[in-house]
């Protein structure tokens, strides 16, 4: 990105929020406040923030509960049997999928295991998986307990990339390479869509190409790309995706994730998987009767009804995706996560004191920027929450910094190089 369209001074951060025509979504969320003043949050990447919306929403099926008990299933505006459709054509927006090929539901971590059941089939010569080194650490043991299952030994079985000597990142290049190179070992290319711990925003649509290509089954971790990223997961042709819903989605602590499952699967009715009553086809549902027969699409994977209190909070979130559109929230992003890492330049000493190691590319990243101190540490960034920073430190010398579009502005990221900048000249 072109930096030299930045300044860091307030009127051009003042200037750029009356420009932004997010600037209203701010106050569709609660910023929490410490000594009395709105934090910096830029921890979106960890835990969303709360927007006004969620309360009446859970309110109002909190109320339904009390007056109409278990008729609240079948009755009122939004019966509960159908609690989580109202997130189909939203879920599959931010996803670039079909309705159909989504379903929210559980937990990122179960639903991972529930489409390795279906999608990890290992065979004779091909049993391996692909992963990037250092993922998430939910996914790593993930992957290794799903190996185990099978009978292989995790360390033969998992194949994990790394970057090359004295670099951070990982390059596409490389990815394809691998995935050629082990294409008669592999059965699965598993990844996170954008990288926790750096940022990297990987190209999916190659590595889901070259996967395909070799009749790998090829799936991703969403778990820092919705709500972050442009997604085209149909077109590239992913055979699943699982993601949650508390990071960028705002939709609470916890709360319920999501699975996508392309439509090339939508009605492989003998694909194995672990079923369970609300997958079964809705018409007969409630009929109690032998014999699993799946919903098509994504559906087929649901095991329980549906958790209509978290899907209430989901819901009120999603809507101000719907209003806000992925477009607009990604320009800003980019504009966004440009200014910090401008005024990151501007006020962090020079490069052998700090380092960014999230991609320089905005098309390489979402809003997340990954701080490697090469001093101060620790020290450094106690002081800043001290100071109202709400971000993430991660062992052993980052710093985690994601300003996001929806309720961060560029006065924020200003307030933050000021911060900084104070504090480190008053430093021996
Ligand atoms: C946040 C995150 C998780 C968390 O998993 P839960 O099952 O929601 O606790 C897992 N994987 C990745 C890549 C994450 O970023």
């Amino acid at each position: 990105m072109n930096l030299s369209r930045f300044a860091f001074s307030l009127e051009f951060a003042k200037e750029m929020d009356n420009k932004d025509p997010l600037r209203d979504f701010r106050d569709k969320f609660y910023i929490p406040e410490k000594n009395g003043h709105p934090v910096l949050y830029f921890c979106g990447n960890s835990l969303g923030l709360q927007p006004k919306s969620v309360a009446a929403s859970i309110n109002r099926d909190l109320k339904k509960w009390a007056e109409k008990g278990v008729e609240g299933h079948f009755e009122g505006a939004k019966p509960w049997v159908d609690a989580r459709k109202p997130s189909k054509p939203i879920l599959a927006k931010l996803l670039g999928a079909l309705p159909e090929e989504v379903v929210a539901m559980n937990s990122l971590s179960v639903n991972l295991h529930l489409l390795l059941v279906s999608f990890y089939r290992p065979e004779k010569r091909k049993f391996k998986i692909l992963t990037e080194a250092g993922a998430f650490p939910s996914d790593q043991y993930i992957l290794a307990s799903q190996v185990k299952y099978h009978g292989y030994n995790p360390e033969e079985a998992i194949i994990e990339m790394s970057p090359q000597p004295g670099e951070h990142l990982l390059r596409t290049n490389d990815i394809l390479e691998k995935i050629r190179e082990h294409q008669d070992e592999l059965a699965l290319v598993m990844m996170s869509g954008v990288q926790y711990y750096t940022g990297q925003f990987f190209d999916l649509k190659a590595i889901s190409r070259e996967a395909s290509l070799h009749g790998i089954k090829v799936g991703f971790d969403l778990a820092h790309a919705i709500g972050n990223v442009p997604l085209a997961l149909h077109d590239w042709g992913a055979d699943f995706a699982t993601w949650c819903s508390y990071k960028y989605l705002n939709s609470g602590p916890g709360n319920v994730s999501g699975i996508f499952v392309h439509q090339k699967h939508a009605n492989e009715k003998d694909i194995p998987r672990f079923a369970g009553w609300w997958g079964h086809d809705e018409g007969r549902r409630f009929l109690m009767e032998k014999g699993f027969d799946p919903m098509p699409g994504a559906d087929g994977w649901l095991l329980s009804n549906d958790p209509v209190l978290g899907l209430a909070a989901h819901q009120a979130s999603l809507e101000i995706f719907e209003a806000a559109g992925m477009e607009k929230i990604r320009a800003k992003s980019e504009l966004l996560t440009g200014y910090l890492e401008f005024v990151i330049r501007e006020t962090i000493g020079g490069p052998g004191e700090f380092e960014l190691i999230s991609p320089s590319k905005p098309s390489e990243r979402g809003c997340q920027l990954s701080l490697f101190l090469h001093k101060g540490g620790k020290a450094i960034f106690d002081l800043w929450t001290e100071q109202g920073l709400v971000a993430d430190w991660r062992n052993p010398n980052v710093i985690r910094l994601a300003p996001t579009p929806l309720y961060n502005s560029f006065q924020d990221v200003y307030a933050f190089g000021k911060m900084v900048q104070t504090s480190l000249d008053s430093q021996p």
